[in-house]
C-alpha cells in the first residue's frame, strides 16, 4: 500500500511516520532524506538539484518527482511505502500520479493528520534544542528539569532562528495556504482520510493504524 501523510510542521508526522515503518514494514520516505542522500552521494539527479539549491531556487517539480519514484522502484518499497513531505503542491501531486501511473502504480491512502494552528504555533515555538547534542524540549510538553539546561549534557539549551515566533508563522502560512489544498485534490480521487494528530503519541498511532486497516 502507497500511502501519503499530510501534516504541517510540529503534527508529528515524522514520528508517527517512524512508528508506522515498524508496525507495517514499509519504508518511511522523507523528502528531505532523499534530498541529503542524493547530494552525499552525488547522484546524477542529486548533483541537477543541488545546483538549484546552492542558487538558493526551489528544485524544480520534476526533479523531486523523478527522485521518488527512483527510490519507489528500489526492492524495499515493492510492498508499499509511507510518504512524508512529498508531494507539497497540487502540481506536485499531479506530477507524482503521472510517474506512478507511468510505473504502472498508484497512491493508495492519504492520510492528513490535523492539528490546529495554534496548537502547532504552541508546539514549534516552545522548541529548545541543546548546544552540545541538540537534544529536543518543548516549555510547554516536555520542559527541562532546570530551565535553560539540558537534562542530560547539562549544556545551554537555545531557540533556534527558524522557531522563532514570525518564522514559525510563515512556514505554516505556506502549509494553511498551499498544502492544504492536496487535501481537496485527493479527497476528489476518495483517497482521503483525516487522522486527529491532538493526542497522545500513541493514540494518534492506534488511530493511523485504524485508519488503514480500515481502508
Ligand atoms: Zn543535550
Amino acid at each position: 500500500m502507497n500511502i501519503i501523510l499530510i501534516g504541517a510542521q510540529g503534527s508529528g508526522k515524522g514520528t508517527q511516520a517512524e512508528l508506522l515503518e515498524k508496525a507495517l514494514g514499509v519504508p518511511h520516505v522523507a523528502s528531505s532524506d532523499l534530498f541529503r542522500k542524493a547530494f552525499d552521494e552525488k547522484t546524477e539527479l542529486g548533483l541537477k538539484a543541488k545546483a538549484y539549491v546552492d542558487r538558493g531556487e526551489l528544485v524544480p517539480d520534476d526533479l523531486t518527482v523523478a527522485m521518488v519514484l527512483g527510490r519507489l522502484e528500489e526492492p524495499d518499497c515493492r510492498n508499499g511505502v509511507i510518504l512524508d513531505g512529498f508531494p507539497r503542491t497540487v502540481a506536485q501531486a499531479q506530477a507524482l500520479d503521472k510517474g506512478l501511473q507511468e510505473a504502472g502504480r498508484q497512491i493508495d491512502l492519504v492520510i492528513y493528520l490535523n492539528v490546529p494552528r495554534e496548537e502547532l504555533l504552541s508546539r514549534l515555538s516552545g522548541r529548545y534544542i541543546c548546544r552540545a547534542n541538540q537534544h529536543v524540549y518543548n516549555v510547554h510538553s516536555h520542559p527541562p528539569k532546570v530551565p535553560g539546561v539540558c537534562d542530560l549534557d547539562g549544556s545551554e539549551l537555545y531557540q533556534r532562528s527558524d522557531d522563532t515566533g514570525e518564522a514559525v508563522q510563515r512556514r505554516l502560512d505556506i502549509f494553511f495556504n498551499e498544502t492544504i489544498q492536496l487535501l481537496d485534490y485527493y479527497g476528489g480521487q476518495h483517497k482521503l482520510r483525516e487522522v486527529n494528530g491532538n493526542q497522545q503519541i500513541d493514540q494518534v498511532q492506534a488511530d493511523l493504524l485504524k485508519t488503514i486497516q480500515e481502508s
